[in-house]
């Protein structure tokens, strides 16, 4: 295990298992108190060029092993990242803004994205078998791929792509955000110690590096997380060469509230599914629709229960979430909070933080009282902790007024009645539908957008056969 350790004072480019810098140097700030963190590469088109090359040298070795072969890496990597477990939470905490609860949950979601990925395997599909022929569907690898990954969930989003792609016989190039390079160059630098050189590398720059990979003519395949402007600017690139594209956007998702739950039980997990990590992940319930008859209780409730969050830096063992990632999102956040005021939404808990004093990006968790449908606290992705509720009296409607967003990442229904929550649920259209549950998740099952919330999903059989051109393969037995 001691050969896996790794440092964590100096980050670099990884190229072909070598650690690389480059001459202009950046660096990001700690979200909890603004600090500098440590400067990274800000990689050139030169380093842009020798990454591919190397990933394309590496790709014929590598797709002739077999599947148990690539898993055996990943399970390696796996006992590698153990290895170093303590200090990429750490550094993840610092760098997200994530107290240690929320840092060491997503390690072990990233973790057990490679132990689970590690354990799938794609499966020729025999479609004819007869006297005179057969006729097998088979996945084969693309070539080059790249994972564009955004600040929220870095380590595992990131990993999120780099094992399925891996497992499917791709090598891989993983691209963090600006905002976030620190623990994925540690990924890779990790990565380095187990997988053969060209495998999986990793860059760190500035906002030219993503449009130099999409760009790039040998690169096969990208899979992207982030928000959805970004998501058709990558599309439209990818098309220059016609590479396949994964896209995993932003999310609007809405949770439906029947009259027969059990307030209090629904409450505990709604509140905790709609402000964990500050209302900065995608899959965040956004839009929280409960039934006229419980809307009054429920919303005390939720109250209640979200005041007793603790808000606290990436070093507070107690705090349930940090401050929001980053300045330019604070500053986006601090515009949306305004229209409070101006709209004259109704306040539950929280409200207009005023300006800022202190260090720190934070933000009050804020719980709007029943908007109107057309307000933008109910039509946006607001990516902070703020979350509307609403009253709902009919089930046609409500489907109708949840499924009225662009977007369509997740949606759930809660019910004691499961059949009549399931009949709703269906109507959704998202990506994940979810009965009395929300984010639930898992690396055999595949997860992705509708509607603008993306195209293609990651994770599971799905997610790996998205790393891989399908092949019609034909046989005939006699004849030649
Ligand atoms: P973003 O779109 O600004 O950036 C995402 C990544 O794209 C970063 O690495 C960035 O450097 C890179 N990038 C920027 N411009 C590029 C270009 N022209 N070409 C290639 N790459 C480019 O997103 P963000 O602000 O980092 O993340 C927040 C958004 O991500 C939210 O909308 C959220 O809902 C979404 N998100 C979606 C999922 C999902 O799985 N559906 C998960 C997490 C976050």
């Amino acid at each position: 295990m001691t050969d896996y350790k790794i440092p964590f004072t100096t980050f670099h480019n990884v190229i072909n298992n070598e650690l690389t810098s480059t001459a202009t140097t950046r660096h990001s700030f700690c979200p909890s108190n603004e600090e500098a963190l440590p400067e990274v590469p800000v990689s050139t088109q030169e380093d842009v060029d020798r990454a591919v090359a190397a990933a394309k040298a590496a790709f014929p070795a590598w797709k002739k092993l077999s599947q148990d072969e690539r898993a055996a890496y990943l399970d390696k990597f796996g006992a590698a990242l153990e290895a170093n477990k303590e200090e990429l939470t750490a550094t993840l905490g610092r760098e997200v803004g994530k107290p240690p609860q929320a840092a060491g949950f997503e390690m072990f979601l990233t973790q057990g994205l490679v132990q689970g990925t590690a354990a799938l395997r794609l499966k020729d599909e025999k479609v004819i078998d007869d006297e005179d022929r057969t006729a097998i569907v088979r996945h084969v690898p693309l070539g080059v791929g790249v994972g564009i990954v955004p600040w929220n969930f870095p380590l595992a989003l990131g990993v999120g792509k780099m094992a399925p792609a891996l497992l499917a016989g791709n090598t891989f190039i993983w691209k963090p955000s600006p905002f976030t390079p620190y623990t994925s160059l540690k990924i890779a630098e990790i990565g380095a110690k187990v997988f053969p050189p060209g495998v999986f590398q990793a860059l760190s720059g500035d906002e030219s590096l993503g449009p130099q990979l999409t760009g790039h003519p040998d690169v096969a395949k990208v899979s992207f997380t982030g928000s959805v402007e970004t998501g058709k600017r990558v599309m439209a690139a990818c098309a220059g060469t016609l590479k396949r594209v994964t896209l995993e956007l932003g999310g609007n998702d809405a949770a439906i509230v029947c009259d027969d739950v059990d307030v209090d039980a629904v409450v505990a997990k709604i509140g905790f599914l709609s402000f964990v990590h500050c209302g900065q992940i995608c899959m965040n319930i956004k839009r929280i629709y409960v039934h006229e008859n419980i809307y009054d209780k429920f919303l005390a409730a939720l109250v209640a229960m979200v005041k007793q969050f603790k808000q606290g830096d990436h070093e507070d063992p107690e705090a349930f979430f940090g401050p929001v990632q980053n300045k330019m999102q604070h500053e986006k956040l601090q515009a949306f909070y305004s229209q409070i005021g101006k709209r004259g939404w109704k306040v539950a808990l929280g409200g207009e933080p005023g300006a800022k004093s202190g260090k720190g990006f934070y933000m009050p968790p804020t719980i709007i009282d029943n908007p109107a449908e057309d307000e933008t606290i109910v039509t946006d992705e607001p990516f902070g902790p703020i979350v509307p509720v609403l009253k709902w009296s009919d089930e046609d409607d409500v489907v109708r007024r949840a499924n009225a967003s662009k977007l369509g990442l997740g949606g759930s229904v809660w019910s004691k009645d499961v059949a009549r929550a399931q009949r709703m649920a269906q109507e959704l259209e998202s990506g994940s539908i979810w009965v009395n549950t929300h984010f639930e998740l898992a690396p055999n099952v595949p997860f992705g957008g509708h509607k603008e919330s993306g195209m293609g999903m990651d994770w599971g059989i799905v997610g790996l056969q998205g790393w891989c051109n399908p092949q019609a393969y034909w046989t005939k037995h006699s004849g030649a």
